[in-house]
């Protein structure tokens, strides 16, 4: 049987990690939305537009070419974005282009077109919500900001970049505190997803936890 899996959650709460697992052991296609909202604020950056001017961010879409390759890599313009769009900056300029409802409406529609074949994993804010409202799992992942933070610091510090853990810790809250607040879409938890704090946990048993949903799921 073919099916669909979303996952949503704060910032750094290890989506796109347990996303992939999860994806592996079901033969889905992950797919990382918020890579998506990452391309718009990395073009933005690029053309130095004022992320909060709607119709100039628009703008940004005339020259937007992206493509899903079959096994979920994401390119801008040809181009897979990887680490240019994994930085502080480009992920404050994600979490704040992501309230303009056309920029949303244009993404999610996107995301759709590519999840309704079914066998995807989709990991964002909204795909409980909005995306895949019809999803045959939801996972709403969570965990304590500071374990967020210590996360997202040793990812950053295995890179070899120069961080600070304070500058990465406020990033987080305030990314979170927009994500939750925005008018469209807010980052919530969908009514029939089920939660799960991985603070305390390691990755094993986050999929361990979220691999007997989907068989409980799977077997009903
Ligand atoms: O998941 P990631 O941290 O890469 O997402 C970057 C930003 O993109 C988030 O802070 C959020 O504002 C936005 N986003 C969103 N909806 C999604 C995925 C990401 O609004 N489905």
């Amino acid at each position: 049987m073919k099916f669909n899996v979303a996952i949503d959650g704060p910032s750094a709460a290890g989506k796109s990690t347990i996303a992939e697992l999860i994806a592996d052991k079901y033969n889905l296609i992950k797919i990382d939305t918020g890579a998506m909202y990452r391309c718009v604020g990395y073009l933005i950056n690029e053309k130095n537009i004022d992320v909060n001017d709607e119709a100039a961010v628009l703008t940004v879409f005339n020259d937007f070419d992206m493509d899903i390759k079959v096994d979920g890599t994401i390119l801008l313009n040809n181009i897979v974005m990887n680490e240019k769009i994994r930085n502080d900056k480009i992920s404050m300029l994600a979490s704040t282009v992501s309230k303009h409802l056309k920029v949303r409406e244009k993404l999610v529609s996107l995301q759709q077109e590519i999840a309704k074949n079914k066998g995807y994993i989709l990991e964002g804010r909204d795909i409980g919500t909005v995306v895949l409202k019809d999803a045959l799992v939801k996972i709403y992942l969570e965990a304590d900001v500071n374990i967020r933070a210590k996360r997202r610091y040793n990812e950053y510090i295995d890179k070899n970049m120069q961080v600070d853990f304070k500058s990465i810790e406020d990033d987080i809250k305030k990314r979170d505190y927009q994500d939750i607040n925005r008018e469209h879409s807010p980052l919530k938890k969908a009514d029939d997803a089920v939660a799960v704090d991985v603070s305390y946990l390691t990755i094993d048993e986050v999929v361990e936890k979220i691999s007997n949903i989907i068989d409980k799921k799977l077997g009903e």
